[in-house]
């Protein structure tokens, strides 16, 4: 039985039950690890077994006592969570000290500091804090520095070398890896059959096996839409010469047919640079290893263009990387659809021109 109801991470959540029982979780910690794994699942699902009034034995929360059923809602007084505005590119500096006039007297560096409301703890979670610019992380190194009793104070992000290494140096980081394919299988049957929908495994394991390990992925996927671009891209991206300018054409029809809101659009330029890296990395590999892709489409595609495609895929999956970084940052999305095909296509000339 998974931790709490939460797939993948029994390893992780073993560690928290040790500390637990020897009582020394630490006041701090940064959670790292791809995005879409449930890293921020497992930091709420651990601030609710924390200011759970009855835990059971392994640090899990009773589902039952007030602590958390209002955990549960989301509105537990003891438990912040700050994230990025959809519509910022990063967690706002008030958020942790309050607006200007306000400083330390609203926030969550203040507020982690008041006495609990219900019970013995404070749990104060940063979700996006690959986002942190340096004015807010400093304000929030403070507190850091200065841990509050009882405090635990949990940061959420993809990369370790993203946070300032003062940061890093005051928290117990805690790596979180891909879900294993059968993991998201199992996750998509049980969100299938409870959503009343009949259950294709084989759809459904298609799906996992795309998803890379990732259940925000895995979720996009489920739109028919979503796959049939997916195959269409792969079958782009493995044409040689690479065309920039179809690529980027089929990828914003994509992404535009989301609609007007900004996160669906993102979502779905995820879902295409993912591709990219998912198409690019499986051919290093086969060039490098000679391993084949375990996903068809991709395999099929890969056989075709990996002859001398080793280098060139190391560079254009380094570009790819490059771009997936940048779209939390970017209010113009076709910009950066363009900046990345024309990329793509352009080291074809500088770095791969052999015959
Ligand atoms: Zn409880």
């Amino acid at each position: 039985m998974a931790w709490q109801g939460i797939e993948g991470h029994d390893a992780v959540a073993e560690r928290f039950a040790i500390a637990a029982a020897q009582g020394r979780v630490a006041g701090s910690y940064l959670f790292i690890g791809p995005s879409g794994v449930g890293k921020s699942t497992f930091a709420r699902g651990l601030a609710k077994a924390v200011v759970c009034q009855q835990p059971r034995p392994g640090l899990v929360a009773c589902d039952a006592c007030a602590s958390c059923v209002q955990a549960e809602a989301g509105s537990h007084p003891d438990i912040d969570v700050v994230q990025k505005p959809e519509d910022r590119a990063s967690i706002p500096l008030e958020a942790f000290v309050g607006d200007a006039d306000h400083r330390m007297r609203e926030g969550l560096c203040w507020r982690v500091k008041l006495r609990p409301a219900v019970g013995t703890r404070k749990v104060a979670i940063i979700l996006d804090a690959d986002t942190l610019l340096d004015e807010a992380a400093n304000c929030l190194l403070k507190t850091l520095e200065e841990p509050p009793d009882g405090g635990l104070i949990i940061l959420v992000g993809e990369a370790v070398e993203r946070q300032l290494p003062t940061i890093r140096s005051r928290c117990q980081i805690i790596r979180f890896r891909p879900l294993g394919a059968d993991v998201v299988l199992r996750v998509l049957e049980r969100e299938a059959a409870a959503g009343g929908t009949a259950v294709d495994t084989a759809m459904l394991n298609r799906v996992a096996h795309a998803a890379g390990g990732s259940l925000t992925r895995a979720r996009l996927l489920l739109d028919p839409a979503a796959v049939e671009f997916r195959a269409k891209l792969i079958g782009l991206l493995a044409r040689r010469p690479l065309r920039g300018v179809e690529l980027a054409r089929e990828t914003l029809s994509f992404v535009e047919a989301a609609g007007k809101d900004a996160p669906p659009r993102r979502a779905r330029l995820k879902v295409a640079i993912d591709t990219a890296i998912d198409f690019f990395r499986a051919a290093l590999r086969q060039a490098t290893t000679g391993e084949a892709p375990a996903d068809v489409v991709i395999a099929h595609a890969v056989a075709e263009w990996a002859v001398e495609a080793g280098e060139a895929a190391a560079i254009l999956l380094e570009h790819s990387l490059d771009a997936l970084d940048s779209v939390d940052r970017n209010a113009n999305l076709t910009i950066l659809v363009d900046a990345w095909t024309a990329i793509l296509e352009a080291p074809r000339l500088a770095t791969v021109g052999k015959p």
